[in-house]
């Protein structure tokens, strides 16, 4: 058994464990494999072992990939920061977004989703934590620009996204984790029927689940530590 569908394996199981000690249905989470800095052989692996839905972080990495794998049936969500000179690419190329954080990124998206593909699904990045001031929309500031974004035409607003500060326990996991729900439920309330908590990581995946997370996004667990080549 290869090492990429054996961790596949075991991330299953243990996201199996954390829905059923939440009391959910296991088709409420859908696992996000990310790939980034891994190579295109990597992703095929993962297919072959099941997995279709490929979470990236850089655009150019990104394309390439999308290209050399463009006659397997893979759904392509972009999960890393956004430059708005390069909305283009990721509005062609990409299913989903899970980091807009800006109206500018979300309208350059809306206008350059191409009129033979479905609506964009994007997610609102929230900075939970505060402490990274360079991503995501600050809590007090979501409900504003989930009414904008959800607006624009070409774009479906689906949730959230969120990367908290480690923390070392799961008990201080989820309580970042509890706050993105709560911003979920009170967008919910005011009508905006969004159905996707994208929440959790290697580290903290168990944690959000449990509060909730309806896409958790796993790298390293699945296809081991990352070479940034420095
Ligand atoms: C890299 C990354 C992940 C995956 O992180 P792991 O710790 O390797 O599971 C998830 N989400 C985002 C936004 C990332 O950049």
């Amino acid at each position: 058994m290869t090492a990429i569908l054996s961790n596949l394996q075991a991330t299953r199981l243990a996201i199996e464990k954390a829905v059923e000690s939440a009391h959910r249905g296991v088709a409420d989470v859908r696992l996000l494999a990310v790939s980034k800095t891994f190579p295109a052989a990597a992703v095929r692996e993962a297919y072959q072992a099941g997995q279709t839905a490929f979470g990236e972080n850089y655009l150019q990495e990104a394309l390439e990939k999308i290209e050399a794998l463009r006659e397997l049936p893979l759904e392509w969500h972009f999960i890393g920061p956004i430059q708005s000179n390069k909305t283009r690419p990721i509005a062609e190329h990409f299913a989903w977004v899970h980091s807009v954080d800006r109206l500018k990124v979300a309208e350059r998206l809306s206008a350059q989703r191409p009129p033979h593909l479905p609506p964009l699904n994007v997610c609102l990045q929230v900075n939970v934590s505060g402490e990274d001031s360079k991503s995501g929309v600050a809590p007090e500031e979501v409900v504003r620009l989930a009414e904008e974004v959800a607006r624009l035409p070409r774009l479906k607003l689906r949730g959230l996204m969120s990367i908290p500060a480690p923390a070392a326990d799961e008990m201080a996991q989820r309580l970042p984790f509890a706050r993105m729900r709560a911003i979920f439920g009170k967008l919910n309330a005011l009508g905006m029927e969004l159905d996707t908590l994208s929440m959790g990581m290697s580290h903290d995946y168990p944690a959000a689940i449990k509060e909730g997370a309806t896409i958790v996004r796993i790298g390293t667990a699945i296809f081991g530590a990352r070479d940034y080549g420095e």
